[in-house]
């Protein structure tokens, strides 16, 4: 197997509490722990987990990513500045002590993960190259965003990619369904419910 899980941004500010919450965040994060956990996931070469990683615009002003008044559309309440208690990964999350982190939007939105870099600094694509990986299964937050740009990218570079919706959230219904119908447009395979080996 030559397949990895992408852990897409599931941060306290996107979960019930925070500052960009999604409905069932949380639970999102119980599934993937279970998940990752079960016997399925003995298949996965590898786990990376994504975060959203912002300035504070208290320092950087011309962070155009948030508004005061935000259109959700490409403005956003101020969510996961680094450092800070909402940038952190959700408690309900539990990763393996060998998953990637790959922080992203340091200096611009970064819907996608594959805008992100690790500890390092190899970009997602390094990191799955390093490791020879060929195929993805996304998870995580939100579905209708960085869920979508992520296996989108993914798409775009050649993986084979599959979306495991029951361990996803979206912020809305209307723009998840666009996303979850695009993604199938590309080929992406989206799985109503998760699969019983990786
Ligand atoms: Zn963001």
């Amino acid at each position: 197997m030559t397949r990895a899980i992408l852990v897409v941004d599931v941060q306290n500010d996107f979960c019930p509490g925070g500052s960009l919450p999604v409905d069932g965040g949380d639970e999102v994060a119980s599934t993937i722990t279970d998940y990752l956990s079960s016997p399925a996931a003995d298949g996965y070469r590898m786990v990376v987990a994504t975060m959203d990683w912002h300035p504070d615009t208290d320092t950087d002003p011309g962070f155009a990513h948030f508004a005061a008044e935000p259109d959700f559309v490409d403005t956003w309440p101020a969510h996961c500045v680094a450092g800070s208690k909402g940038a952190e990964l959700h408690p309900n999350l539990s990763l393996p002590d060998d998953s990637i982190i790959v922080r992203k939007g340091q200096r611009a939105a970064a819907y996608s993960g594959f805008e992100g870099h690790d500890s390092q600094g190899r970009s997602l694509w390094q990191v799955l190259r390093d490791r020879g990986i060929n195929q993805l299964d996304v998870v995580g937050l939100a579905t209708d965003h960085c869920v979508t740009a992520t296996a989108i990218d993914g798409k775009a570079l050649g993986y084979d990619v599959r979306v495991l919706l029951a361990a996803t959230a979206g912020i809305a219904a209307e723009t998840t369904d666009r996303a979850v119908a695009r993604m199938r447009d590309l080929g992406i395979e989206a799985l109503d419910r998760l699969p019983a080996r990786a």
